[in-house]
């Protein structure tokens, strides 16, 4: 089983998902006492939140970078940014290590196609929703990708960053946020991605009329797989 490195902490709500779906994977495939093999850095989220307000992805791309570095001198066989967000950096950082940095999009992608979905609407961040960093490798991937209207994309954004990465799950929020699913649906979306890792804190597949696609978990999911199989 290879090691693997994660960058967490972007929130720290969402990673510590991710180390217990990935512990998961290896429990059911291997049984017994099995686990993960695993090395974390867990950043302070508001250091990262502020690079993202300043628009400072040099920055964010230096440190995410000599953190990978680190995780590698680790001893980690793949790395994995527990975020959707930064992976507006993800060129950057892949270029600092000498192993696969997996992309949570591409396992994204992967499972829409396995399940012959074509048009997905993605929610997350306003960064990941609106610049082109994954769009476009969804896109790439061959899917179609569509994104809320305001003032849905302002409700999603806020919701991410004042209440779910403070650990706030609120009814309320998760309405609006099938409201804005239920338009996205009526103009077309056959899919919906969860593009921001906190999302499927909020929101579940038994919430949603269409296939949902809960990118930390597939994320987490490949890791597994790549761990386990490569
Ligand atoms: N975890 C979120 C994401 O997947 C948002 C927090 C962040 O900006 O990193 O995009």
């Amino acid at each position: 089983m290879k090691r693997l490195g994660l960058l967490g902490g972007m929130s720290w709500e969402s990673s510590i998902e991710y180390e217990r779906w990935i512990n998961q994977e290896v429990r059911d495939r291997l049984g017994g006492t099995a686990s993960a093999d695993l090395v974390i850095r867990s950043f302070n989220f508001a250091d990262i939140e502020a690079m993202q307000e300043a628009d400072d992805w040099d920055t964010a791309a230096r440190t995410l970078s000599t953190a990978a570095r680190d995780l590698r001198s680790s001893g980690a066989e793949a790395i994995l940014m527990c975020t959707n967000t930064m992976h507006r950096v993800f060129d950057e950082v892949q270029a600092a290590i000498d192993v696969p940095l997996l992309h949570i999009a591409d396992a994204t992608a992967d499972a829409a196609i396995s399940q012959a979905v074509r048009r997905v609407a993605l929610l997350g961040t306003r960064y990941t929703m609106e610049q082109p960093f994954y769009a476009d490798r969804l896109r790439a991937a061959g899917l179609h990708v569509s994104v809320p209207d305001e003032p849905d994309r302002t409700m999603i954004h806020d919701v991410i960053y004042t209440e779910l990465v403070r650990g706030i799950v609120s009814p309320d929020s998760r309405g609006q946020y099938l409201a804005a699913i239920d338009r996205l649906v009526d103009a077309g979306a056959e899919g919906v991605i969860a593009g921001c890792t906190e999302i499927e804190l909020l929101v579940g597949a038994q919430d949603v009329a269409v296939p949902y696609f809960p990118t930390a978990f597939l994320h987490a999911q490949a890791a597994a797989r790549f761990a386990l199989d490569s």
